[in-house]
């Protein structure tokens, strides 16, 4: 199955409901809705933050784009923060036996950017995603290739830009 946030393959799906629609998701983006018993799941797991609506409606942006339809016309490229940046975060972080503050130190931030970073609840700037990326030795961005499809068809052509079809590594 295909998680319909993320668009990562899960073989465990779960339904949840997110602003009225139900989606099929896999586990990690299972925490951004609610169950369909009602209870919100975003207590559960490590116990940090739930995100902000701005980080849903950015997932569902990205869930957007990947299905809108694939006429492409013109391409173009930009650097775009990796979805799983959390992760990634934590991970070197852990690979490094460094705790939160001791990386917080490291970049000059506080120890809880660290841990909201680390939940997925803020997007690193521009300039600590360089410092996290030196100090940790990680890449926290893509090369993402965005579509521009005709644009005759209507006059929405700001929300017609940026149908992404593919990555490159
Ligand atoms: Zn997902």
């Amino acid at each position: 199955m295909i998680c319909e946030m993320c668009g990562k393959e899960s073989d465990i799906v779960r339904t949840i409901f997110l602003e009225g629609a139900q989606l099929k998701v896999c586990k990690e983006c299972s925490r951004f809705g609610e169950s369909p018993e009602g209870k919100s799941s975003s207590k559960k797991g490590r116990g940090g933050t739930a995100p902000t609506r701005a980080v849903v409606a950015e997932r569902l942006q990205a869930r957007e784009r990947r299905m809108r339809s694939r006429d492409v016309f013109q391409e173009e490229t930009v650097i775009d923060l990796v979805p799983d940046y959390d992760k990634v975060i934590r991970d070197a972080r852990m690979a490094r036996d460094l705790k939160q503050d001791e990386l917080a130190s490291r970049v000059n931030e506080k120890s809880s950017v660290i841990a909201q970073l680390e939940n997925g609840s803020m997007r690193p700037s521009d300039q600590l995603i360089k410092k996290l990326e030196r100090e940790l030795n990680i890449k926290l961005t893509e090369r993402v290739t965005l579509v521009k499809p005709e644009s005759s068809k209507g006059s929405r052509n700001v929300l017609t830009l940026g149908d992404l079809i593919k990555k490159e590594k």
